[in-house]
């Protein structure tokens, strides 16, 4: 075989056009803001828009989730949406309420509710002028009202994102330090607990079907079941998608192979 000379091209039309030799795939990634008060939110997307499988990154100190679902998409399809506010585990945000600019902050994984939002916005906040530190305020009449309203907008811009009512299965990808499999199991269904000694207890996949427990297992990962019946409102997305085909991937901070091969592992599901 005699090796083509590389293809001069001497306009920048030309450059524009796509090579049909390359498959051209739907791949974007983009980044959206979302006013939250007066703080700027951004969701990542990348992969195929509208894709069946959507892998979700919430918590914004969770990078190596975040890296892992970003370049999983990229080798095999998916849609991956990343939120990113501040690096930390709860996202911050400012709002001018009687006069003074306050500051609040929530879980990103406990707003898909009423009582999860209620809960997790539990306090008010303000950058003390004399010490610069943060200090925790009482809730001003209608303050607490006001926060909820932006914080529900804010939700159904992120579920509006997500349309989860389209996909087949929602994944939801993070990473942890302290809870382990063995914290997930007090809550699992009885019986729907499996645990491979040879595998970090860091490690999990948190499951709402039964088929994908059983296949999981078959595998030989840390898996356990959520209790659908009986499982606490906190707002979390496992809980707001109980009814649904619905994986969350747990894997320590450092785990970006663990977690890499649990995606991996969600491809061979039936
Ligand atoms: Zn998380």
């Amino acid at each position: 075989m005699t090796k083509q000379k590389p293809k001069v091209v001497s306009n920048s039309d030309e450059l524009a056009k796509p090579d049909d030799k390359v498959p051209q795939t739907k791949f974007v990634d983009l980044i959206e803001s979302i006013t939250l008060g007066e703080t700027e939110i951004y969701l990542r997307r990348a992969g195929n828009r509208g894709d069946k499988r959507l892998y979700v990154r919430l918590h914004c100190d969770e990078n190596t989730a975040a890296e892992a679902a970003l370049s999983f998409v990229r080798e095999e399809g998916g849609e991956a949406l990343i939120v990113e506010a501040q690096q930390y585990r709860a996202v911050n945000f400012e709002f001018t309420y009687g006069g003074e600019k306050r500051k609040y902050y929530f879980d990103a994984n406990r707003i898909f509710t009423p009582a999860g939002r209620d809960a997790t916005l539990s306090i008010a906040r303000r950058k003390n002028p004399q010490t610069g530190v943060d200090e925790a305020l009482a809730w001003r009449l209608g303050e607490k009202e006001a926060v909820m309203l932006i914080l529900t907008g804010f939700t159904k811009t992120l579920l509006n994102a997500m349309d989860l009512d389209s996909r087949e299965l929602v994944v939801a990808v993070h990473n942890n330090r302290t809870y382990t499999l063995d914290e997930a199991a007090k809550t699992a269904k009885p019986g729907f607990v499996h645990k491979n000694p040879g595998r970090s207890l860091n490690d999990f996949f948190l499951v709402t079907q039964e088929s994908d427990f059983a296949q999981l297992k078959a595998m030989g990962f840390n898996v356990v079941m959520q209790d659908n019946k009986n499982v606490k409102d906190d707002g979390s997305l496992s809980v707001f998608c109980k009814n649904k085909r619905y994986i969350n991937i747990e894997a320590a901070h450092d785990h970006s192979k663990q977690q890499l091969e649990m995606l991996q592992a969600l491809q061979e599901l039936k």
